[in-house]
């Protein structure tokens, strides 16, 4: 491990944090390969669902145990898995989870997601999203573990578990991905599995506007894609988008290997939820990028469980920011009439 990391204040939220996402990694691994992509029939979720609570249930025990005081705002939830109709799916759950942590019963699991159900901001928390990209997951596609730490306001540690993800997208992605950042200490990766030590990663140093690869969501629903379409023509921009689900977009353009990540919104109402950033953000800042939303504020992470004053995500490797920001306000993206 670099030598900071001992030494660092925030050495034990770090230790654990990355031995929790490890170990949700696994996790998410393991019901993985046990779906039949061929035969899963197209509203069957049961697999991710399995692996989103698993993952919420053993990052949130790890987390309760060193730090019982410390709030995880998350996105699930046990009530639905409590009801009468879901025991089977409880059932698989705690199968899961006593692979990693043995001896959990039902009660116990479900009491571990219930942890990870605040709502409210508070001085100190941490913000998971146990599967990110479930769409990804189930084509056997990207998605990711993010957790993160705030404190004040300020996001101070980051940990993003990729485990479809190579540590370079030519790269075999067996082994998957784990980025890992503390503010003011960089942005490292290694491989999920195994003992490799930790590489610092940072953004393109591109500064040519028409050079951008972006990346954006698979899913339309998500992000404008008729927008980014539009904003690659007005900065002739030749390269097609590079689409993947979860925050492996964050990841991408960490390392270096796009220069920005679109999350164009299609409508005033939306919010974006915390968890689906807090982890990312930190990584790309901390390997040197900029992150802010799409009329160019910064991401305020003080406001409960979700981003109420932003509108959109525009992600970049920093030099080509005020490029892409100036370009979407003259094509009025972000702006809608009511
Ligand atoms: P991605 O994999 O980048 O497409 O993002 C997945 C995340 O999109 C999920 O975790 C959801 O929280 C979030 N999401 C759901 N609906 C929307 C929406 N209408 N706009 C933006 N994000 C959304
Ligand atoms: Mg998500």
């Amino acid at each position: 491990m670099p030598a900071f990391w001992k030494e660092h204040q925030l050495a034990a939220e770090m230790d654990t944090a990355l031995a929790a996402v490890r170990q949700a990694g696994l996790l998410c691994r393991e019901v993985q390969a046990e779906i039949d992509l061929g035969a899963l029939a197209k509203d069957d979720k049961s697999p991710v669902t399995v692996a989103d609570f698993g993952s919420q249930a053993l990052i949130c025990c790890a987390l309760g145990k060193v730090f019982p005081g410390d709030p995880v705002i998350g996105e699930e939830d046990a009530a639905v898995l409590q009801e009468a109709d879901n025991a089977a799916m409880l059932e698989r759950v705690v199968g899961h989870v006593g692979t990693h942590v043995a001896g959990s019963d039902a009660q116990q699991v479900c009491r571990w997601i219930n942890r990870g159900n605040a709502k409210q901001y508070s001085d100190r928390f941490w913000t998971l999203d146990p599967i990110d990209g479930t769409k990804g997951f189930l084509r056997g596609q990207q998605y990711a573990i993010a957790l993160a730490l705030i404190v004040h306001g300020r996001l101070e540690l980051a940990v993003l578990g990729c485990p479809n993800l190579g540590t370079s997208l030519a790269a075999d992605r067996s082994d998957g991905t784990i980025l890992v950042a503390i503010r003011g200490q960089g942005t490292w990766q290694m491989p999920l599995i195994g003992e490799a030590e930790p590489v610092r990663v940072s953004v393109s140093p591109q500064t040519d506007a028409s050079q951008i690869r972006f990346c954006e969501s698979v899913e339309a629903a998500h992000s404008a894609h008729g927008d980014s379409a539009r904003l690659a023509e007005r900065l002739a921009i030749a390269a097609e988008p590079a689409r993947l689900d979860s925050q492996a977009k964050y990841a991408i353009v960490a390392r270096g290997e796009a220069e920005a990540y679109l999350r164009l919104p299609r409508d005033n109402k939306y919010r974006e939820k915390i968890w689906d950033h807090g982890a990312g953000v930190l990584c790309v800042t901390e390997a040197g990028g900029r992150v802010t939303d799409v009329p160019g504020a910064d991401l305020d992470f003080t406001l409960g469980y979700r981003l109420e004053n932003n509108l959109g995500v525009v992600v970049s490797n920093g030099p080509q920011h005020e490029a892409l920001l100036r370009a979407m306000a003259d094509l009025g993206i972000g702006r809608f009439d009511d």
